[in-house]
Order: structure tokens, then sequence, then C-alpha cells
């Protein structure tokens, strides 16, 4: 049986950036060349795509982990590092993608843009540009950092405008094929749809719209897999509900019983999913038997509870086609499809704290970089006294000099804050 899977959990990983290299210009005849060591490559980034050809993330349930590529360390000759190749990971159009500790999303892939899920490691600065005039043999490069790893969920929540719910064999896959284009497995017994089906329907020039079949509650709820509530995510951003009743009596079931069942049922689910605009479709109205009051009691106990009722034959296609005329007609009120929000904030490194600093010593040099750093120097006019007497406040406050004390800095020493550098004095 083929295999629908609708959720992963992976792990991506961007890729390392390459090392600065140390290295001296050499040439005959010149006794000694300045520092040309080459910077590190970026690693690269790890990207999701989307792709519409795709339907399921059976892909990802073999492989769990996903790392783009390193960049390349530096070289002489001021030779940069070749950046690390991008991985680009395609994935159905409609995945949610969250942070699995948090479980916050992070991305909806529903628009078709690109989006970076774990960004490449920097390339570190190679020993050229630490050349000054005080130092001009800097025997000391960066190396490249760590790119962004993460866990995430992939969550595939379809994109359709209509959701067809009611209960096994009543007719939904029936009524999805004789409307639209969509050719789901129909037979007549339990558990036919194991995976959800989409179907454009068009009504008329210009008037379509998509609508989804996925395996009813109880199926999946029997089956012991675990299907059937999962499957309700699939019908969660859907704009309109069609539910389809059998009223033929067959396999002796009451209707009225059924249709509240399976309200109880998306309530218990979800309370948002269980309000959502909702049309009633009485189904196999040409088995009916003339004595039959089903269809009466459901009409009532259907327009009691403030919904549309329509009968129909999927089998004969009776009434399909004004049903669709109708779900078309009041598409046209409702909003479009939910796209989510992302509720995910990159952690920020807390300001101002030195834990957050990295400091790295070489010999008399200190290089001090971290990202709070790297946006306060940004922000810094070292022209302008008042700025620079505004750094050199920010500096204090933070603790970084306790923390260079702490580890041997010596009056005279070098302090490199990403390129701007000062010599230490207590
Ligand atoms: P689903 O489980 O809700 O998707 O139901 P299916 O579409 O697979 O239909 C279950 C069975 O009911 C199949 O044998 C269909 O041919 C049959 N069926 C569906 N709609 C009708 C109908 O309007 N009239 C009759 N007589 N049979 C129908
Ligand atoms: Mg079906």
């Amino acid at each position: 049986m083929e295999m629908f899977v609708d959720k992963v959990r992976i792990t991506v990983c961007g890729g390392r950036g390459g090392d600065g290299a140390v290295a001296f210009h050499r040439e005959k005849y010149v006794a000694a060349g300045g520092p040309d060591g080459g910077d590190g490559g970026h690693g690269g980034s790890v990207i999701l795509r989307v792709n519409d050809n795709l339907s399921t993330l059976l892909d990802f349930r073999y492989k769990r982990k996903y790392a783009a590529q390193s960049g390349q360390n530096g070289q002489g000759r001021s030779m940069s590092g070749k950046r690390g190749e991008p991985l680009i990971i395609q994935i159905p159009r409609g995945t949610v993608v969250r942070d699995a500790e948090t479980n916050q999303i992070i991305v909806d892939m529903s628009t078709g843009e690109d989006f970076v899920i774990a960004k490449g490691g920097r390339g570190g600065w190679g020993n050229g540009h630490y050349a000054t005039p005080t130092r001009q043999v800097p025997r000391f490069a960066k190396a490249g950092l760590k790119g962004q790893e993460r866990d995430i969920i992939l969550e595939l929540k379809l994109l359709a405008d209509v959701g067809l719910v009611g209960f096994p064999n009543v007719g939904k896959s029936t009524l999805l094929s004789v409307t639209s284009n969509a050719r789901p497995k129909i037979a007549n017994y339990h558990f036919t749809t194991l995976y959800p089906n989409l179907g454009v329907i068009y009504v008329d020039e210009g008037v379509s719209f998509v609508m989804a079949d996925i395996p009813g509650i109880i199926e999946g709820a029997a089956e012991g897999a675990g299907l059937g509530y999962d499957f309700l995510r699939h019908i969660d951003r859907c704009r309109l509900l069609v539910h389809v009743v059998d009223v033929s009596g067959s396999e002796d079931r009451d209707p009225v019983e059924d249709f509240d069942a399976i309200c109880e049922e998306l309530k218990n689910y979800s309370v948002d999913l269980s309000n959502r605009p909702m049309i009633v479709a009485a189904n196999k109205c040409d088995l009916l038997m003339p004595e039959s009051d089903n269809l009466q009691r459901l009409r009532e106990h259907v327009e009691k509870a403030g919904c549309e009722f329509y009968e129909i034959s999927a089998g004969t296609t009776q009434g399909t086609k004004n049903l669709m005329r109708v779900v078309a007609e009041k598409l046209r009120t409702l909003p479009p499809v939910t796209i989510y929000e992302p509720e995910y904030v990159a952690p920020v490194a807390e300001a101002g704290d030195p834990n957050n600093l990295e400091i790295e010593h070489y010999g008399s040099t200190w290089l001090i970089t971290g990202t709070w750093l790297e946006r306060l120097v940004a922000n810094i006019n070292f022209d302008d006294y008042e700025s620079r007497n505004y750094f050199d406040i920010q500096l204090r406050k933070c603790g970084l000099f306790a923390r260079l004390e702490e580890m041997g800095i010596q009056d005279g020493d070098v302090v490199d804050i990403y390129n701007f550098e000062f010599e230490y004095q207590r």
C-alpha cells in the first residue's frame, strides 16, 4: 500500500565556514612580503523550496539529516576559499515548518517563495585583514564559523478551499471524482482513502476551486494507526466544509446520528474547525426508499443547526453540478485560505552579555566577536567623539574588560573588534 507521510522531524545544518589562511607574500629578491592569507568561503545554507509535483513528505522518512556544503579554506596569494553550495530541500506546497523544541511556526511554505532555514557559517578572515602599520606580520587568521543547526518539524497542511467530511463510504470520493479532474479510489468498503486527494473543480469560465477528500475520521481511528485525527489537519485551512451524509439508510445507518457524530468529532479536534462554514450534501438519494423519512428528518435537523442543505446523488451525478455552483458562490463571500503567520522569533543574543562574546587571543592581539558586538560596531561612527564614548561605555558596561583581565590581557596589547582596534590601557 502506498504510504502517505504528512509529518516528519528532520535536522537541517548550514555548512561550516572555511578557515582564513595565514600566508605571506613570497617573491624572489624580496626579503619578506606582506601577509596575503585569503579568507575562508562561507558555508552553504539550507533552503526550503516548494515543488508542486510533490504531494507527500515521504522522501523525508528515510533521511533525517540535511547538511549544506562547507566553505573551503582560504589560501595564500589572497585566494578566498570557495563558497559552500547551498542545499535545496524540495517540499510540497502547504508544508508548515515548526521549530521542534517550541513547536512554534517558523514559516508556512504556501506562497512559493524560497526560505533559508539554516544559514551557512561565515568564512574566517585571512591574516591579510589583520595587518596594520604597527603589526605588519600577523601570524593568525580567523577560523570559519559553524553553520546554523536546527531541528524542525515539517507538517503538510493541504491548500484546499473546500474540505469534504463525513463517514466512510458515504460517497465523498465519488463526489470528488464526478465533479473534478481527480480520480480517487472508490470502492464499496471502508478504508479506501488512505491519503488525501485534491481535485480542481471548474464551475464556469474563470470560476474554479480546489476540493480535498480526506480519509474519514472514523476510518483512521479504526485503523489504529493514528490516522484519523491526523488527517484533519489537511482541512484546517479550508474555507468551507461540505459534509456528505448517506441518507439511503444502507448499512443501517441513521443520517441524523451520523451528522451529529461527525460534528462532534470536528469539535473534539478543533473548535475553530467546527465553526467553519458548512454545507450539507445528502447523498445516495437515488437509493432512497419511498417510505423513508430520512431526508425529511435530516433536512430539519441540519437547517436547525444553521446549515444549507442539498440533495444529491454522486453516483448518478444528480444535483452535483448545482451543488458545486452553490459552493463556488459561497466561497466568493468567504475569506481566503489561511496562511499561517510565523510565531517563531529567532533568539537574539542578550544585549551586552559578555558571555556571548567570543574572545580569541594570539600573542598580544585579542580578537573579539559576537552578534551583539557586530551590530554595535556597525552603528558607531568612530570619527565622532560622542559615538566613540558611547561605544566605550557599552564595552565597560557589558563586562568585556573584566573578562579580558581575567584572561590575562596586558597594557599595550591590541584589542581588535571587527577591524576596529585600540591599545588596551587599564
Ligand atoms: P467515501 O468513503 O466517502 O469516499 O465513499 P466512496 O465515494 O468511496 O463511495 C462508497 C460506495 O458508495 C461506492 O461503492 C460508491 O460507488 C457508492 N456511492 C457513492 N455515491 C453514491 C450514490 O450517490 N448512489 C449510489 N447508489 N451509490 C453511491
Ligand atoms: Mg473515499
